[in-house]
């Protein structure tokens, strides 16, 4: 990548890319339905900017206050930058194979998929163990539905390696935010903006 797309499709909206007004690096204008990042920025840069800027846009669509959305996009935005660039997100939109592992701001967490008592117990579809870096999934869920819960638990991951103020635990802020971040994920063509030999 040496150019950022044209478009990106953040909550299921458009948005141009462009050149920010001067004096700012980036910016999003939601209004405007503009995303705008310095082309005077080495690639690696004007990625991780611009993630910063799309993380802002998904954590409010996810009902972050406004307060925390300002403190938190953009270590948020660094680990979600790091997750689109470290792995193989293919299987999020066609019938690729589901992934064994996924890197979670340079830690590689393992999925397993079972029928696990613990989630059975509490009825739940997923859950994440931060120490073991370990996702687990019910396996016996249809497919579009375990993409939903796989990413679920990589929103609880990436806000945990965030130290996002303890976002991670509340539940129905990750719920909405994962949503978010399956459309994000599947609405885009990720692939062009990974680095090439830009580095
Ligand atoms: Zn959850």
């Amino acid at each position: 990548m040496t150019n950022l797309p044209k478009t990106i499709t953040v909550c299921r909206i458009p948005y141009k890319v462009g050149i920010p007004e001067e004096g700012y690096s980036y910016e999003v204008l939601p209004d405007r339905q503009e995303i705008n990042v310095t082309d005077q920025a080495a690639p690696a840069r004007k990625r991780q900017y611009f993630m910063w800027e799309i993380t802002h846009l998904l954590l409010e669509a996810a009902g972050m206050t406004e307060k925390n959305t300002e403190r938190y996009y953009r270590c948020v935005g660094s680990v979600l930058n790091r997750f689109v660039i470290d792995n193989n997100l293919d299987w999020v939109k066609g019938d690729k194979p589901l992934p064994n592992s996924l890197w979670i701001n340079g830690i590689p967490y393992t999925i397993e998929y079972g029928d696990f008592e613990e989630l059975k117990k509490d009825n739940l579809g997923g859950q994440v163990i931060y120490d073991l870096a370990r996702i687990r999934v019910k396996q016996t869920m249809e497919r579009d539905i375990l993409l939903y819960v796989i990413i679920h638990e990589c929103a609880h991951a990436m806000l945990f390696e965030a130290v996002a103020g303890g976002y991670e635990s509340k539940e129905p802020f990750v719920e909405a935010l994962a949503w978010q971040i399956l459309y994000f994920l599947q609405d885009n063509d990720l692939t062009k903006i990974k680095p090439d030999k830009e580095n």
